[in-house]
């Protein structure tokens, strides 16, 4: 919610998001982050990001869930933990990172048709179905769900890559021997369940 000059008055703010984002992993110490901006300095995609990674920091903290649950910030991290080496309070922003990216999937927050996010949750649900990921069946699903008809766009693309042997046509997807052994061990691991399950 949001006041109608744009401005978010204190009682708009989440402070229970604020509270939460201190006791995931990466975020025990953000009321540390002293907006030295040497995490965006040193990171690759802050140049494509709506906030970078020090504003995220900032924004988490006051409480400003919506914008930073729907940001593109948090599905455009590559993961290379440049930000976590600079930082020179130890926050580790990666792994925060992919708390947020959680926390949007379960709250269905992140920015629609977005891909990445999309990409992911299909990504989750073949490896816990199947033990493992099928890029073809991946792009197929994630695509469906986007734009059915950019399928088509990669049609040619799909062709060439079948006929230069880099895509084996499968008449079923590949899968593990253990598939419950799989959904044990990502049980286990405290991920996220079923359908808001991502991979990090
Ligand atoms: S480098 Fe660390 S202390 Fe500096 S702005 Fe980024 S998170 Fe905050
Ligand atoms: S881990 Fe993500 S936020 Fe950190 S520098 Fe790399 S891309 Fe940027």
């Amino acid at each position: 919610m949001e006041s109608a000059s744009g401005v978010k008055f204190e009682a708009e703010l989440d402070r229970e998001f604020a509270h939460w984002a201190t006791t995931v992993p990466g975020g025990e110490n953000i009321r540390e982050c002293i907006q030295c901006g040497a995490c965006s300095g040193a990171c690759p995609m802050s140049g494509y990001m709506d906030y970078t990674p020090r504003r995220i920091i900032a924004l988490v903290r006051e409480g400003f869930k919506e914008e930073v649950l729907s940001s593109r910030t948090i599905w455009l991290c590559a993961s290379c933990y440049a930000c976590a080496v600079e930082c020179p309070q130890g926050i580790n922003i990666t792994d925060f990172m992919y708390a947020l990216k959680e926390r949007a999937i379960k709250e269905g927050r992140y920015p629609k048709g977005f891909p990445t996010p999309i990409y992911a949750q299909e990504f989750a649900k073949l490896v816990r179905a199947r033990g493992r990921s099928t890029e073809s069946l991946l792009v197929i699903r994630a695509n469906l769900r986007l734009n059915p008809l950019k399928l088509l766009k990669f049609a040619p693309l799909g062709l060439k890559l079948l006929l230069r042997g880099r895509m084996r046509p499968s008449p079923r997807p590949e899968q593990v021997r253990d598939r419950a052994g799989v959904r044990a061990m990502l049980a286990a691991s405290g991920g996220p369940k079923a359908r808001h399950e991502h991979e990090r």
